[in-house]
């Protein structure tokens, strides 16, 4: 069994999580993170979803998909069309990967379950990369908010069908 915990940003247990994290990058991904934390639509409440038992490396054989240590996730637009955006680090069969995203529910008439608008993907094995991901994916998802929050808008930007 695994045992999801959940809290705004501040209640990330950041050094357990990535124990290689020093004081200065600490800061540099808590800032980053603030950066969009703070975008988040008012009627949201801010959540992240960790898993202490995942900072271990997974042995190869035990990994079925992503096995994820860190993730958030936003829902936005409209009831019936709406659309996430994600943030997610995880271990991937070539090692620590962060991935963030616009994540469009799929309705072409073959399912494909969903579709990436935009996305962000950066391996991040140590503290330098986990840092330098979380200001690049901050600047990603700072400008993914500041569009239009609509489905068919990215719909239309990646033309997709609606
Ligand atoms: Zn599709």
């Amino acid at each position: 069994m695994t045992r999801e915990e959940a809290a705004t940003f501040d209640g990330v247990p950041l050094t357990e999580l990535f124990p290689e994290l020093d004081a200065a990058r600490h800061a540099r991904v808590r800032a980053a993170v603030a950066s969009f934390d703070v975008l988040r639509p008012a009627a949201h409440h801010t959540r992240w979803e960790w898993w202490r038992e995942h900072v271990p490396r997974p042995e190869p054989q035990s990994r079925r998909g992503p096995i994820v240590l860190l993730s958030t996730e936003m829902m936005l637009g409209v009831y019936d069309d709406n659309f996430e955006v994600l943030l997610d680090i995880a271990w991937t069969s070539s090692g620590r990967q962060m991935s963030a995203g616009v994540c469009l529910r799929c309705w072409c008439r073959q399912d494909h379950g969903s579709h990436f608008a935009e996305s962000f993907e950066a391996d991040v094995p140590d503290a330098a990369s986990l840092a330098d991901a979380f200001e690049s994916a901050a600047w990603q998802m700072r400008r993914w908010l500041g569009q239009p929050h609509s489905a068919a808008y990215w719909r239309a930007e990646m033309a997709v069908p609606g």
